[in-house]
């Protein structure tokens, strides 16, 4: 059940007020890069440096989300030492999915059989991913400043539209009006469910 490029458009087009979508939440962020001086918009002023704040599962720092255990709805499919999981509610881009390891690492202390594990999982995603119909490419990006566990985005951007492109798309995902729920299930289990055919359970 794909959505064609032309038909999200025009369920973008109804959602806008004049064509245009209302800024995000982001927008507000203090690490929003950018502010409306005199009319234009422009790079704030960089503050000057301070201490590193505590990530998500170091001392200081909240707890662990990964370590707490994501609930049901959030499992897409999991295997012994893995777990992909998605917000519980769709967003703007078609899919957007996190893999974790289990236990609780940082990116560069894997070793390499978790390493291998891991290339050879993020592979057949993308490849899955990217096989839907609607889905143009998946970006993979590690950021890793809000939590310590070992944690990569999968993020999938819509076909054919020449402004949702690199790490723009994932400022899109939070612009745009989220999916069809129907239509984001139906991709979650046509994942879950390729994915589990190497292995693992498809929980989505
Ligand atoms: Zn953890």
């Amino acid at each position: 059940m794909p959505e064609p490029a032309a038909d999200f458009h025009a369920r973008v087009l109804a959602a806008a007020v004049d064509g245009r979508l209302p800024a995000p939440a982001m927008s507000q962020w203090d690490i929003f890069p950018w502010e409306a001086v005199d009319g234009a918009v422009v790079p704030k002023v960089l503050d000057a440096p301070g201490a590193e704040a505590p990530r998500a599962g170091e001392e200081g720092g909240r707890s662990c989300p990964a370590c707490a255990g994501f609930t049901a709805d959030r499992l897409v499919w999991e295997d012994e030492h893995w777990q992909l999981t998605v917000e519980p509610r769709p967003s703007g881009l078609p899919l957007v999915l996190t893999l974790w390891s289990r236990e609780h690492l940082d990116t560069g202390d894997l070793d390499d059989d978790q390493a291998g594990e891991f290339g050879r999982i993020a592979n057949r995603l993308v490849r899955i991913v990217q096989g839907l119909p609607h889905v143009g490419r998946v970006h993979v990006n590690r950021w890793g400043d809000g939590c310590s566990h070992f944690h990569v985005w999968f993020v999938a951007r819509p076909e054919g539209f020449a402004q949702i492109k690199g790490s723009y798309a994932v400022e899109w995902d939070d612009i745009l009006p989220p999916v069809d729920e129907d239509v984001w299930r139906a991709d979650l289990h046509t994942v879950a469910t390729k994915l589990a055919n190497w292995g693992g359970h498809a929980r989505a």
